[in-house]
């Protein structure tokens, strides 16, 4: 990508001492995996895309050395295809639906391919934006649903100011995705992307805190909420609370952001949680040389919902699972006098023999770090300030599915936040669909509005 962050990073934070997991292919490479590729006509890998990418033709770019005109094909579908590239779960999305694999050949790697083109021919000057409507958008959050759709109202002509409780803006993408997988420099590198398409970004403004929900009607034509979930759920059993245990996103946050994180000391850890953050977590902690890295889940093996190659990776990467678990206490150190809870020493677990809670036994593992990755909270409190918009018994935000629009006509809604917590490509394809539709309201309003001064006019 062309655009650089203007945010700047400090140095020796855990995320630097992480490898790529899939680094950038040279041209020769991208040249040879490219020509792979079968250009499909009824490309199958297409549909498997929440964005609907022409694949066969952005690897066609790449095969014939035009990289911007390669780019340019990737972000007419998906804004934030750089991200995506390097986060997708591409073994069960495009990959996973590519004409090879029914043949026991290795799909062509459309992720890596994808990064290829991004890195090399991505610029904003790529995309044309429309004359200026004089409308404005207010967006809350500045995850990847949000900036997607912020940046295709931009390149509609509309004003679109994102409105960010962090110093750092990105959301999910900068302070919770797999630090191996995106690291900070890039999700703010694509940010800068989507600056400089026009889209404004305040950053320390929370909503319901610092601008309340019915101001923010007040300014803007429409609002998209994409302020994604809450923070992590908490273990709710004796001697959860205190140093040494620390909810999952808030342990990628620290690697990703704080240099004073540090995981000197920590020889045996446990991960509470079954998900894709749990392994994520976990692969981490093994990655970054912890000798013992537990993941503790409450049901088997088959039912974990993390995706299955990221948990066989994760058993490569020295994970060991302790399935049908669940922690009944956190026991500590005694603390020194007056010092508070001292530092985990280990858990005590109730384990179902054969997955059966009525036949169970007391085991025990020797931990020095705790991290749950049981879940977040659900849709922020703040949604409330605006009149008209429900949160379902799942607390998810509803919305209609085709536009994403509340049951307030002027506020749409996408990503994590209405979803429940998906992939980020899903939050992006979320935020340029409603993106659309609150410029077809816009439009409909501004002939209404015309129709109504002509009206007007033949009346005087
Ligand atoms: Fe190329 Fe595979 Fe898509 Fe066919 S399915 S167009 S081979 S990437």
């Amino acid at each position: 990508m062309a655009s650089r962050s203007d945010f700047p990073l400090p140095a020796g934070r855990l995320e630097e001492r992480f490898a790529d997991k899939h680094p950038l292919y040279t041209e020769g490479e991208a040249a040879a995996e490219a020509a792979r590729c079968l250009y499909c006509f009824d490309a199958p890998c297409i549909p498997a895309c929440p964005t609907a990418i022409d694949i066969p033709t952005f690897i066609r770019k790449i095969a014939t050395r035009n990289l911007a005109g390669s780019a340019r094909t990737i972000l007419e579908s998906n804004l934030l295809g750089a991200s995506c590239a390097r986060v997708c779960p591409v073994e069960i999305l495009c990959e996973g639906a590519c004409v090879y694999v029914p043949w026991g050949r290795p799909a062509v790697s459309i992720g890596r391919l994808q990064r290829y083109a991004m890195e090399k021919g991505g610029s904003p000057e790529l995309l044309e934006r429309a004359r200026r409507s004089g409308r404005s958008v207010g967006l809350v959050g500045s995850g990847p649903a949000s900036l997607a759709c912020a940046g295709t109202l931009a390149l509609l002509g509309h004003d679109a100011v994102v409105y960010e409780k962090d110093p750092l803006p990105g959301g999910l993408n900068t302070t919770g995705v797999a630090p191996y997988k995106l690291p900070v420099a890039d999700t703010l590198a694509e940010v800068g992307f989507l600056r400089a398409l026009g889209v404004r970004i305040q950053t320390g403004v929370e909503i319901g805190r610092d601008l309340h929900g019915g101001e923010l009607l007040r300014r803007h034509d429409a609002v998209f909420l994409g302020a994604g979930l809450g923070s992590d759920l908490r273990l709710d059993v004796p001697g959860a609370e205190g140093p040494g245990v620390v909810g999952a996103l808030e342990w990628i946050r620290r690697m990703k952001l704080d240099p004073k994180t540090s995981i000197a000391g920590v020889r045996r850890a446990a991960v509470i949680g079954g998900g894709n953050t749990a392994v994520d977590v976990a692969r981490e902690l093994a990655q970054l040389g912890v000798a013992e890295v537990r993941l503790i889940y409450r049901r088997s093996a088959k039912e974990m919902p993390a995706y299955g190659h990221e948990w066989r990776a994760a058993r490569e990467d020295g994970v060991v699972l302790i399935p049908n678990a669940i922690v009944k206490e956190v026991v500590r150190q005694v603390a020194r006098e007056g010092g508070g809870p001292g530092r985990p020493e280990r858990l005590r677990l109730a384990v179902a023999k054969e997955g059966k809670a009525t036949n169970e036994e007391r085991a025990a593992i020797q931990v020095d770090k705790v991290i749950v990755a049981i879940g977040r909270s659900k849709a922020p409190t703040f949604v409330a300030q605006f009149p008209g918009v429900s949160v379902d018994e799942s607390g998810r935000l509803r919305v209609d599915p085709k536009s994403g629009c509340t049951g307030n006509p002027r506020v749409f809604a996408g990503g994590d936040a209405a979803n429940g917590g998906r992939e980020v490509v899903h939050a992006v394809a979320e935020g340029q669909r409603a993106a659309r539709a609150i410029d077809a309201m816009l439009q409909e309003g501004a002939m209404v509005r015309e129709a109504g001064v002509s009206r007007r006019e033949r009346n005087d």
